[in-house]
Order: C-alpha cells, then sequence, then structure tokens
C-alpha cells in the first residue's frame, strides 16, 4: 500500500516536470504559451505554479506521457492508478491529458497529487482533472493553499475563488492569500482544511446562481466548522479573472473588503430573487430549510431558525414546521 502511493507520487511529480519543460521549451508548445500571454499569465508566474501543457496527439502522439514514464522504469498501472493513461478496449495505454494546459495540484506537504487541465480555447470539456486515486481526494484538495499557505496564515484569511484562472490572475496582481475548490462545491473538508491557516473565509464566487447555490450551500459547513465567513458579489458576467484585468487588485480589495456575512448575503440574493410577497417568502423559507437542514448541530439549526425567522418576520415554529431532524452534515 505505502509502495502504491510513493508510486503515484513519483509518476506524478515526474509528469510535472516533464509537462513543464515542455511548455517552456517545446517548439510544439508555442500555442500554449501563446494562450497562456493572451490571458496575462507571465512566466514568473508559470514557473511558479509549475504550469504544464500536454502536448497535442497530432504531434507527440498518443503516449507521449505514458510512454516517457516508462522509460523511466514507472510501471504502466501506476501511471494508470495516477490517472495520466487511460487503458484502451484493445488493452492498451494512451494519454489522459491532450492538448491542454496543466496546473498540478499539490497536497500541504508539497507533492504533486492531480492535475487540472484547461483546453486552449473553446473545446468541449473545458477542464478536466485527474480521476480521484489513493492520494488525490477532489473533496478535500484545495487549488493554491500548498502556494498560499504562509499569505493565508500572515493574514489570517483565505479568499475563495471557483477557477484555476482566478487564482492565477489574482496571483498576478499580488493578491495572493487565495484557494480555489477543483471544480466541486465547497465542502466541510475543505473548510476544516481552512481552519487550520485563517480565521475567516471570503467567498468571491462568480455572480451567477450558480455561485448563490454554491455559497448557500456552504452555510452549515462554515458554521459548524467556527470558520466565519463572508461573500462578494461579483458584478454580472465577471468572474475575478476579468474584473482583476479590467479593474485591477484596488477593486478586487475594495470587494472583499466590502464582502457581507454569509447569512446576511444569502438572504438578501433571496429576497431579490424571489420578493416578499407571500409566495416569495415561502419559496425562501423552502430554500433556508434545506440550508437549515445540512447542519447536524441542534444549536446551530436553532441559531439559524431564529436568525432566518426574525430576518423574515416569521416565528421560528413557522419557518421550522416540516423541517426534519437534521442529519450528519454531508463531508
Ligand atoms: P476560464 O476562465 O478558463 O474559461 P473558468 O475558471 O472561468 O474558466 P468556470 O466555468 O467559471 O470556468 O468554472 C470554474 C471552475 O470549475 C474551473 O476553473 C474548473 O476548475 C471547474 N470546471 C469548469 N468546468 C469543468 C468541467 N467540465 N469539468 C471539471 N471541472 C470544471
Ligand atoms: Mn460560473
Ligand atoms: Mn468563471
Ligand atoms: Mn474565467
Amino acid at each position: 500500500r505505502i509502495r502504491q502511493r510513493e508510486r503515484l507520487y513519483r509518476v506524478n511529480e515526474e509528469a510535472a516536470e516533464l509537462y513543464h519543460r515542455y511548455l517552456l521549451n517545446a517548439e510544439a508548445a508555442r500555442g500554449a504559451r501563446e494562450y497562456l500571454r493572451q490571458r496575462d499569465v507571465p512566466e514568473t508566474i508559470i514557473r511558479t505554479y509549475r504550469l504544464g501543457y500536454a502536448p497535442d496527439p497530432e504531434v507527440a502522439g498518443w503516449n507521449f506521457i505514458t510512454d516517457t514514464l516508462r522509460r523511466k522504469d514507472l510501471p504502466v498501472v501506476a501511471i494508470e492508478q495516477a490517472g495520466l493513461a487511460v487503458r484502451s478496449d484493445r488493452g492498451t495505454w494512451y494519454d489522459r491529458f491532450r492538448d491542454r494546459v496543466l496546473f498540478p495540484i499539490y497536497d500541504m506537504t508539497g507533492r504533486v497529487v492531480a492535475f487540472g487541465g484547461r483546453i486552449l480555447g473553446d473545446g468541449k470539456p473545458k477542464y478536466m482533472n485527474s480521476p480521484e486515486s489513493q492520494i488525490f481526494d477532489k473533496s478535500r484538495i484545495l487549488f493554491g493553499l500548498y502556494q498560499h499557505r504562509e499569505a493565508i496564515r500572515r493574514q489570517r484569511q483565505a479568499i475563495v475563488v471557483e477557477g484555476n484562472f482566478d487564482l492565477l490572475l489574482l496571483a498576478v496582481h499580488s493578491i495572493d492569500n487565495v484557494v480555489a475548490p477543483l471544480g466541486t462545491a465547497l465542502t466541510r473538508a475543505h473548510v476544516r482544511t481552512l481552519r487550520g491557516y485563517c480565521d475567516e473565509a471570503v467567498l468571491l464566487f462568480d455572480g451567477d446562481r450558480a455561485g448563490l447555490k454554491a455559497a448557500m450551500r456552504s452555510i452549515p459547513f462554515f458554521l459548524a466548522e467556527q470558520v466565519d465567513a463572508r461573500v462578494a458579489l461579483l458584478p454580472e458576467g465577471d468572474d475575478p479573472d476579468t474584473l482583476v484585468r479590467r479593474k485591477g487588485a484596488d477593486a478586487v480589495l475594495e470587494l472583499v473588503k466590502a464582502a457581507k456575512p454569509l447569512d446576511e448575503f444569502v438572504f438578501e440574493a433571496l429576497v431579490r430573487e424571489h420578493g416578499l410577497t407571500l409566495e416569495g417568502k415561502n419559496r425562501i423559507i423552502g430554500e433556508l430549510r434545506q440550508v437549515i437542514a445540512g447542519s447536524s448541530d441542534e444549536g446551530q439549526r436553532s441559531l439559524m431558525v431564529a436568525h432566518f425567522s426574525e430576518k423574515l418576520g416569521i416565528s421560528p415554529g413557522q419557518l421550522l414546521s416540516g423541517i426534519q431532524p437534521g442529519k450528519a452534515a454531508p463531508e
């Protein structure tokens, strides 16, 4: 088992280095370098985050990483377990990541446990991550936490963004207390991890319905882990990447400073969406009940009930009726 894990770490480490050097040096990575240049990602950032490029099969074949790692005496089963090689129906292997910019994902000891990959341009799927493995549990790992742990500790605050490029572009503008979950909603395990580094999280989610939903679902986790959370609303259609490019770091820092406590933010967003007519209130109650039921802690549930019923101008009983006793909060 331990040997197996060590092999997975070695596969990912060797791959990260190969992909990184390929991005920096290969003639065939010209398009990838140009893509990053267009997105205002400078070489210093490419080096700091050890970004890589998985070549286009038309240039480098379908077995670029698989064959190179096998030549380094890494067993193909380990390469497959790490998710870098995919086994075909014919029993041969080919590279999972092809013609993508790669973001190595580190654990807290600085070992590469997975990759995220973005296609150059418009194809689908836009992002692809390594599958989970013995060393990679995506509900626990946050992109950027390893690189940013000192900044987060120093500021006692973590800014949570949705995307990898959001994190990189904020770093370009010297905002480096930032993490990003890997294409999943924030989990309780993420919040628990953050608690080891800061007192407060500021959610800087995309200003769309998905962003609001994600903020809402995370309320019980922050309560349970006793981490303060605030939310900043981004202008419609912006994400931190586009905002910092258009308006600079100060605009982002202003938003962070003005961020509202999570519960207030969610409540106001629900009121904006449903209104305070009788019907609107009923919809809001329905959404809040789900949030409350997501908490496993009796005390927290009554806190939320008291808080939200007061805001809605209804009795706790009216908000509470129909709420089942909470199950354990999902991890
Ligand atoms: P970009 O700026 O590169 O176009 P984005 O980061 O703004 O992308 P979003 O669509 O806002 O992309 O998604 C936010 C994050 O969710 C991404 O950075 C990625 O980590 C994850 N993600 C998006 N699409 C997928 C997908 N198809 N599979 C897995 N993860 C995804
Ligand atoms: Mn979005
Ligand atoms: Mn986005
Ligand atoms: Mn984006």
